[in-house]
C-alpha cells in the first residue's frame, strides 16, 4: 500500500485497530455531543505523520497510545460511538503525556494540546478525575501556601505593587519551593527586573489536568498579577501564559536573554584529568511545552555555547517523562519514558544536562543522583549566574562548581 500523503485521509476502522465500534478517523462531521470544537477535531486527516514523534507510541507500539488513536477515540467519544467512561478513553486521556511533540510534524496544524484539554475536561470530570491531581490543583492554588513557600523573598528586591514598564519575574509553583535558587538566578539575570510578591499560579496545572476553565481564570489573574512583559524559568507555565495572556505578554528566560543581548562575562570550567581548568561539556534538555508549544529551542542552545562546550544529544526533544504531573500520577511510566534518554545522558560523558523547567530539572537531577552520575542537572538560569559569580570572582572557574 502507497504511503499516507497529507491530502489523502487514511481510512481506519476503529474495531481493527482499537477494538471500538465502527468509527472512521478519516470521516469527520460526526458530532452529536458538543464536547469538542468541530473545527479542531476535524483537522486531523489521519497521516500519522506524528505517529514517530510520540514517546507513549514508541514504547507501547499500540495506536491507541498514538496521538492518531487518540483523536479516533475522542470522535468516538463526539459521536457517541463508546460509552464515555469506557476504560479505554479514560486510559488514553492518562497515558498521554500531553508533550505536544505532534504537533510539530503534523501537516494538518493539529492543535493535540488544546484537544487534549478539552478531552480531559469532560473525562475527567467529577469522580472521574485523579484525586491526587486534584490535591495538587488545590495546593497551587492556595496564595498563603504560595506566599509562605516564596523563599526567593528572602534573598531577592520584592515589591508590593507590580510597575507595568519593568518585566515581571514569574515565580513558579513548583520552582519557588523546589529551586528557589532559579527565581534568585533569573532576578540577577533579568536586570531590572520586579519581582511582586502577591501573584499566583498560572494555571497550567489545572488545565493540563482536568480543568481548563480554571486554568484560564488563573492566567487571566496573574496577567493582572503581573502587568506588562512576563519572564518565566518554566517552560512548561509558559505556552499556557503565552496561550491564553497572548504571545506578545509573556516572554521565556532563554528567550527574554537573546532578544535583550545578554553576554555572559566568562566561561564555565571544571577540573580536568591531568589537575587542570577545561571548559564543561553542556547539553541541553528542551522543555517539551516551549519546544513545541512555543517553538523556542535556538536560544537556550545559544546561551549554552556561549558559555561551554555544547553536546546536543539525539533526544534532547523528547519528553524526559516529568510531564507536568505525570511523574506523580504516573510513575511508571514516567520511569520508563526517562529509561533511554538517562542511558544517552550517561553515555555521552557531559558535565552538565541543562534544564528550562522545574519538572525536568527536577526528574533528571534525582535519576542522576541515584545512578550516581558524574553529570548533575542545573537550571539554565543557575548556570549562568555561576558563569557570573566566577567571572567576578577573578574568572578561575572556582565560582563555577559547587
Ligand atoms: S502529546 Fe505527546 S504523548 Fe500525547 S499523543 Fe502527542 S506526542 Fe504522544
Ligand atoms: S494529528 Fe496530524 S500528523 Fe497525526 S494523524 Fe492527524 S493529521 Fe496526521
Amino acid at each position: 500500500m502507497a504511503a499516507p500523503t497529507p491530502c489523502s485521509p487514511v481510512i481506519v476502522h476503529t474495531d481493527d485497530v482499537l477494538g471500538l465500534a465502527t468509527y472512521e478517523t478519516g470521516d469527520h462531521g460526526i458530532h452529536t455531543r458538543g464536547i469538542f470544537d468541530p473545527e479542531l477535531l476535524d483537522r486531523c486527516i489521519s497521516c500519522g505523520f506524528c505517529l514517530p514523534a510520540c514517546p507513549t507510541y514508541a514504547l507501547e507500539k499500540d495506536e491507541a497510545s498514538s496521538p492518531r488513536g487518540r483523536i479516533t477515540l475522542m470522535r468516538a467519544l463526539e459521536a457517541g460511538t463508546i460509552d464515555e467512561y469506557d476504560p479505554v478513553l479514560q486510559e488514553q486521556s492518562s497515558q498521554c503525556l500531553g508533550c505536544r511533540a505532534c504537533e510539530v510534524p503534523c501537516p494538518a496544524g493539529v492543535e493535540y494540546g488544546l484537544l487534549l484539554e478539552t478531552w480531559r475536561d469532560h473525562q475527567w470530570a467529577g469522580r472521574h478525575g485523579n484525586p491526587l491531581a486534584k490535591v495538587l490543583r488545590w495546593s497551587v492554588e492556595r496564595r498563603s501556601l504560595l506566599r509562605l513557600s516564596g523563599l526567593v523573598r528572602r534573598f531577592a528586591r520584592t515589591t508590593r505593587y507590580a510597575r507595568s514598564t519593568q518585566p515581571h519575574i514569574m515565580l513558579g509553583c513548583a520552582e519557588r519551593v523546589l529551586f528557589p535558587s532559579v527565581s534568585r538566578a533569573a532576578m540577577r539575570l533579568v536586570r531590572g527586573s520586579d519581582v511582586p510578591i502577591e501573584q499566583g499560579c498560572c494555571g497550567a496545572l489545572h488545565a493540563h489536568n482536568g480543568d481548563s476553565t480554571r486554568g484560564a481564570e488563573l492566567a487571566r489573574r496573574l496577567g493582572q498579577d503581573l502587568p506588562g512583559t512576563i519572564v518565566t524559568t518554566a517552560g512548561g507555565c509558559a505556552a499556557h501564559i503565552a496561550h491564553n495572556l497572548g504571545r506578545d505578554r509573556l516572554k521565556e528566560l532563554s528567550e527574554y536573554l537573546v532578544e535583550t543581548g545578554y553576554l555572559a562575562p566568562g566561561e564555565l570550567l571544571v577540573d580536568d584529568e591531568q589537575g587542570g581548568r577545561r571548559r564543561a561539556r553542556v547539553t541541553l534538555q528542551d522543555s517539551c511545552h516551549l519546544r513545541n508549544g512555543l517553538r523556542v529551542t535556538a536560544q537556550p542552545r545559544a546561551l549554552l555555547r556561549q558559555v561551554a562546550d555544547y553536546v546536543e544529544l539525539p533526544s534532547a526533544g523528547s519528553c524526559c517523562g516529568s510531564a507536568g504531573s505525570y511523574s506523580v500520577l504516573r510513575p511508571k511510566e514516567s520511569a520508563r519514558v526517562l529509561a533511554p534518554k538517562l542511558e544517552e545522558i550517561m553515555a555521552a560523558d557531559v558535565d552538565f544536562i541543562v534544564t528550562v523547567n522545574p519538572g525536568c530539572q527536577l526528574q533528571l537531577a534525582t535519576a542522576l543522583a541515584l545512578r550516581r552520575s558524574k553529570t548533575k542537572a542545573i537550571h539554565l538560569a543557575d548556570l549562568l549566574v555561576r558563569v557570573e559569580d566566577d567571572a567576578a570572582a577573578g574568572g578561575s572557574g572556582t565560582a563555577g562548581i559547587r
